[in-house]
């Protein structure tokens, strides 16, 4: 039996500026509990994906023109960005976003504003348990190392207490050994909190290595998805995405 879905996305366009269409009719299923993945080159409409997940087309004066998106049997294809994180769908943007002047616990702490309950410190401290270095760092968060602002951007999604985290390209700009711990770390988050995940990756070998399921985009559309052991036998996902092994 195939689990229920938190995040449904069926059949969507995405148009920007009115006439350059980037999304074709895309679906993708993301069940309860599960991490789901979105592989795919440069270009291909995976941050689009997401921006249209989250509420965060219209910025780009961008549209979901065709389709929708359900989250938790809610619609929010239309919904504002706000509403979209109350709802518990919390996005971890490309670039990881974080305030630079302000310190890790004052980072922290935003990420926690739609809340009104009071137990922000007990969330810190269970933030610092998955992520122990950022505790020593007492500094301003501009002067973290690349890793270490993705480790805050990743407490900050969890200081929201999500249902589900949309992750854009946590392994961007992090060394081999660095992009290991990040992913060993999203892992053992989604197992301990039960945190739904949709991790848009270029690196398709961990990103594969950590879900349970896998889409693969290319121009805008879906050209291949499966379970984690049907796309790492795949011919063309080993020669195309996996280094031709
Ligand atoms: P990357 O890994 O480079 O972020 P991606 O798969 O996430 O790639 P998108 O960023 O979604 O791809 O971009 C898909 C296409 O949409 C690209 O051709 C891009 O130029 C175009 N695009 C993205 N944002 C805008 C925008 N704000 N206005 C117009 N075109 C855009």
């Amino acid at each position: 039996s195939t689990p229920e879905s938190v995040l449904s996305i069926n059949n969507i366009e995405v148009v920007y500026d009115e006439v350059i269409q980037v999304l074709r009719g895309v679906s993708i299923e993301v069940p309860q509990g599960q991490i789901v993945t979105l592989l795919g080159p440069n270009g291909a409409g995976k941050s689009t994906t997401l921006k249209a997940i989250s509420g965060l087309l219209r910025t780009e004066n961008g549209e979901v023109t065709r389709g929708d998106i359900h989250f938790q049997g809610k619609r929010i294809d239309k919904q504002a960005p706000e509403q979209v994180v109350r709802d518990g769908l919390f996005q971890v943007m490309e670039g990881r976003r974080i305030i630079e002047d302000m310190t890790v616990i004052e980072n922290l702490k935003l990420g926690a504003y739609t809340r009104t309950d009071g137990e922000i410190q007990q969330d810190i401290d269970m933030v610092f348990s998955y992520f122990p270095r950022l505790q020593e760092r007492t500094g301003l968060a501009g002067y973290l190392s690349g890793g270490e602002q993705q480790m805050l951007a990743i407490g900050r999604a969890l200081m929201a207490r999500p249902k589900m985290i949309c992750l854009d390209e946590p392994s961007m700009g992090l060394s081999p050994l660095l992009v290991k711990e990040v992913f060993g770390i999203i892992d053992k988050i989604n197992k301990e909190q039960g945190i739904t995940m949709l991790l848009v990756e270029q690196n398709a070998n961990y990103a594969l290595k950590a879900a349970d399921y896998g889409y693969i985009m290319e121009s805008g559309k879906i050209v291949l998805d499966g379970t984690k052991q049907q796309l790492l036998a795949n011919e063309d996902v080993k020669e195309f995405y996996l280094g031709g092994g």
